[in-house]
């Protein structure tokens, strides 16, 4: 298994998540970040981290957020790992109350 990191996170990137990850799991895009499947370890301890509720078991992802299980595959594998937190994007707040803001999503 595996945790996922959803539509949520999409420009709001607090970063509060990987601080707490004892493998280095998170990687970052310029406005998502993603859990490498291949390092996450199922620990748990970021899921209580993240202040919108964006990171999820692979079984227990909602269905219509299916899609990012794949993309957490696909996008680690490409970005780099984050391992300290940093300051959140200038309208994290804003866009933390955004949904279907997929397409927001920079690659
Ligand atoms: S804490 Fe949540 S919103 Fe922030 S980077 Fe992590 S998953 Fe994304
Ligand atoms: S579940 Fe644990 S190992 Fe996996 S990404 Fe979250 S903090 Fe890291």
């Amino acid at each position: 298994m595996t945790y996922v990191v959803t539509e949520s996170c999409i420009k709001c990137k607090y970063t509060d998540c990987v601080d707490v990850c004892p493998v280095d799991a998170f990687r970052e895009g310029e406005n998502f970040l993603a859990i490498d499947p291949e390092e996450c370890i199922d620990c748990t301890l970021c899921v209580a981290e993240c202040p919108v509720d964006a990171i999820f078991a692979e079984e227990d992802v909602p269905k219509d957020q299916y899609a990012f299980i794949r993309l957490n595959e696909e996008l680690s594998r490409q970005w780099k790992c984050i391992s300290a937190t940093k300051a959140p994007l200038p309208e994290a707040d804003l866009w933390s109350k955004v949904k279907n803001k997929l397409d927001k999503l920079i690659r």
